[in-house]
């Protein structure tokens, strides 16, 4: 399997995986232009390698171009119910998508496309709904949880058990707290139903990270309320405290907001 970020945080969030001949999308947050260019970087045809595209959620940061991939190159589209239901009257969107492009998942309930089996899992968040995936191909786990209010069973299970894990560092809680957001932003990102702070996010990995895990990937940083440095060395403090070495025990990366990663492979 292989992955690339196109892009991750408030302006526009993208993962890609590769397995064999075919590609898959989770989410599309990015806009087209972007899209296309990034794909043309990597020599990825979205029209003849993408095969569907996985939608977490209903903000726009994570489905800017979903409406335009289903008209324009008739993808389907795989998302909740209650998640096509936000995209439907989601304003910020131009496009919408086809209602014959739409494919409902259920969460607990694997897809399989090409080489992939992916399953979606509930994560905690203020849209009509949200999902974290597992993609499994070629013998290894794949994990992505993004826009995480608070931690659950759930997620910590899917952290236990994930060999590559792309996981929300949303934010660090003191510049949130000094920074010029207002107030009720300050409580709805901080929230049960908000983002995952970067400490949160290095607790959940010291403590329910397992040998299996081979490479994380902080996501989702804010531009206002954090700093990759910031967010990469509160990782690694909490790690070391654990008796957990980043970059022996684990790889740890930090995902940049508007630029593509590298085109890792995972194996
Ligand atoms: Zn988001
Ligand atoms: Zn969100």
């Amino acid at each position: 399997m292989k992955f690339i970020s196109l892009g991750s945080g408030s302006s526009g969030n993208c993962y890609l995986l590769q397995s064999g001949e075919t590609s898959i999308m989770l989410d599309a947050g990015i806009s087209m232009r972007l899209l296309k260019k990034y794909l043309k970087d990597f020599d990825i045809s979205l029209e003849n390698d993408v095969a569907a595209v996985f939608v977490t959620h209903d903000h726009a940061d994570h489905i800017k171009s979903v409406g335009s991939i289903a008209c324009e190159y008739g993808k389907t589209i795989y998302a909740t119910r209650l998640v096509h239901e936000g995209i439907a009257c989601n304003r910020c969107l131009k496009i919408t998508v086809p209602a014959n492009c739409m494919a409902y998942l259920e969460k607990g309930t694997t897809v399989e496309v090409g080489n992939f089996r992916i399953t979606s899992f509930d994560v905690p968040h203020d849209s009509h709904d949200c999902v974290g995936y597992v993609v499994e191909a070629d013998g290894v786990r794949f994990c992505l949880i993004t826009d995480v209010g608070h931690v659950t069973d759930t997620i910590r299970e899917q952290v236990g058990l994930a060999n590559y894990l792309v996981l929300e560092s949303n934010h660090d809680v003191n510049m949130l707290l000094m920074g010029k957001y207002s107030p009720y932003l300050k409580e709805r990102i901080s929230g049960d139903e908000g983002h995952l702070n970067n400490e949160q996010a290095a607790m959940l990995l010291a403590e329910y990270a397992t040998p299996q895990l081979r490479h994380v990937w902080l996501c989702h940083l804010s531009e206002e309320n954090n700093h990759p440095v910031l967010a990469r060395k509160t990782a690694e403090a909490v790690l070391r405290q654990h008796g957990i070495i980043p970059g022996v025990d684990f790889g740890l990366d930090v995902l940049k907001r508007k630029s593509p990663s590298e085109f890792y492979t995972l194996s």
